[in-house]
């Protein structure tokens, strides 16, 4: 069993609210009661209003588990000091949640344990010469892009403005420049951590730079990051937008992709995200065709193809900053929305796309004629991969320095979002399955790629082993040396994992 898969049953199958081993259990208030003790206006206990808020706002039914007390540490002092109560009270499990968006139960929410929600550390602030953003780990997209555009600047960030920035940025971070500027943990210049010793370091390039790697990619597995001080640069509007497609056209934007993925076209400076789309209840397949260009008079051969598909059904393509993309991209979901995700990573071929559209649309009608009232919305989404850093500044993600995948690779992500709770076990079936024949033909064809991307995995899959053996050691040994109680191991049960 993957050690991702293992949290999952200790997350939901072992109650937490079996605190306290029995030993120090007598000596010991409950967790909730000590951290309520230090920080009292920042624990909230079920049936508050604080709590019920937190919880409601996960974006999926499936992540509003009922932990036994939310604490919302508003410095980085609060989270040491809570780190330090969680490491007295050891056999307590707890969360660390960002933004919400991972849609993975007991990734950013425990259920009977502690929840550390960071939204209240958003802070996001600007140097005097603009070149670091210094944003609080709970801040959300939307808000970092309102700084620094206000300076005529951008950052890599997240592509909907509702996503954190903590999780988003620790396991990776694909954003609108990214085939130029690589990955968003990459233009991160420091973190903030707290450690499970509960004290504040300081992770980059010059002090404690193998904790600075193992961040990027590696998420919960090494502490709490408070801060995140990201690289800004020059950027003034970009050029994009979607064009929506009915599915007369699926051949031709398949047909177009492939060629935008050619690698003699590859333009540093264009961004593509196709999703395909079934909606069970309109009874209807369509597409998206997402596109950015970072220079808005600059030539657009490369996308070439994929804008004269067509007919279109409505088309936004414009100029506006990254920011207004992001914001227009909040998609509300059903209140009692679920969602599971499991995404692969393929080099591109003349056939492969084809034979992937046909395996998802069948298991896409199948699912819909079997779960005809789940409100199911089946798609998926191919982009590319973004390139790795210079050697000299190592991410977790496991590219050598010299290797091109924002070129020919491609990354598949396929979501399910229903609303009936019965369909989750085979809707679960169904989602690895397709991955499984995914990978199946392309290791056929010679194009299957070990890499699959952690943020939009599904809890099933073995994402630290996907970046390598060597990554993964790497990873290891410095959970060791930064964490050697093993607390993100062992109290931070979701996620994925390091042990083997
Ligand atoms: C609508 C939507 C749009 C998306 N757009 C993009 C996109 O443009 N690009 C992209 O790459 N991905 C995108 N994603 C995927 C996204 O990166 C993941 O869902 C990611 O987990 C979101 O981060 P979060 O902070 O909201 O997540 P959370 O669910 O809060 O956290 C995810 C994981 O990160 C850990 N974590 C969070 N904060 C910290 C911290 N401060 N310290 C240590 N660990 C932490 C949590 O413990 C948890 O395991 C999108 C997802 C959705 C649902």
């Amino acid at each position: 069993m993957p050690s991702s898969r293992l949290c999952y049953f200790l997350t939901t199958l072992i109650p937490s609210s079996v605190f306290l081993s029995a030993g120090v259990a007598a000596s010991l208030p409950s967790p909730c009661t000590s951290l309520s003790t230090v920080l009292p206006a920042q624990v909230f206990f079920p049936g508050t209003e604080g709590y019920n808020t937190s919880i409601s706002s996960y974006r999926y039914v499936q992540t509003r588990l009922l932990p036994a007390c939310i604490v919302k540490p508003r410095y980085a002092q609060n989270v040491s000091k809570i780190v330090e109560i969680l490491g007295r009270h050891n056999s307590t499990r707890f969360a660390i949640r960002g933004g919400g968006h991972n849609v993975n139960p007991g990734f950013a929410n425990i259920e009977n344990g502690v929840t550390i929600d960071m939204r209240d550390m958003n802070t996001v602030d600007i140097s005097r010469h603009g070149e670091v953003v210094e944003v609080g780990a709970g801040a959300l997209w939307g808000h970092v892009y309102d700084v620094v555009e206000q300076r005529g600047l951008s950052i890599l960030g997240g592509r909907v403005a509702s996503v954190g920035v903590g999780g988003l940025t620790t396991g990776g971070g694909i954003s609108y420049l990214s085939p130029k500027r690589g990955w968003v943990c990459d233009s991160v210049k420091n973190f903030e951590v707290v450690l499970s010793n509960s004290s504040i370091v300081n992770a980059n390039a010059t002090s404690e730079s193998s904790l600075f790697a193992a961040l990027k990619g590696g998420q919960n597995n090494f502490g709490i990051v408070t801060r995140f001080d990201l690289k800004t640069f020059p950027q003034g509007p970009i050029w994009g937008g979607t064009i929506t497609l009915s599915n007369a056209s699926d051949t031709a934007l398949l047909r177009a992709f492939t060629m935008f993925k050619d690698p003699s076209s590859f333009d540093p400076h264009a961004h593509v995200i196709i999703i395909f789309m079934y909606d069970v209840a309109q009874q209807s397949f369509f597409s998206l065709n997402n596109m950015w260009h970072s220079k808005p008079n600059g030539s657009k051969k490369a996308l070439q193809g994929l804008l004269n598909v067509g007919p279109q059904i409505n088309n936004t393509i414009g100029v506006a900053y990254a920011g207004e993309y992001a914001k227009i991209s909040v998609m509300p979901v059903p209140q009692n929305a679920r969602s599971q995700w499991a995404t692969t990573t393929f080099a591109i071929s003349p056939t492969i796309l084809f034979r992937v559209h046909k395996i998802w649309r069948s298991a896409s009608i199948r699912l819909g004629q079997k779960f005809q009232k789940a409100n199911l919305v089946s798609s998926y989404t191919i982009q590319s991969v973004p390139p790795p850093p210079p050697g000299s500044r190592p991410n977790s993600l496991g590219f050598s320095p010299y290797a091109n995948p924002e070129k020919d690779l491609v990354n598949f992500l396929v979501l399910f979002q229903y609303e009936d709770p019965k369909a989750t076990q085979e809707l679960q079936d169904s989602i690895l399955g397709i991955i499984n024949e995914i990978d199946k033909i392309a290791e056929v064809e010679g194009i299957k790629q070990r890499f699959k991307y952690l943020n939009y995995a599904h809890w099933h899959q073995d994402i630290l082993g996907s970046y390598g053996q060597a990554s993964l050691q790497r990873m290891q040994k410095v959970a060791k040396k930064y964490d050697p109680v093993g607390m993100f191991q062992n109290q931070v049960v979701g996620g994925f994992k390091l042990a083997p």
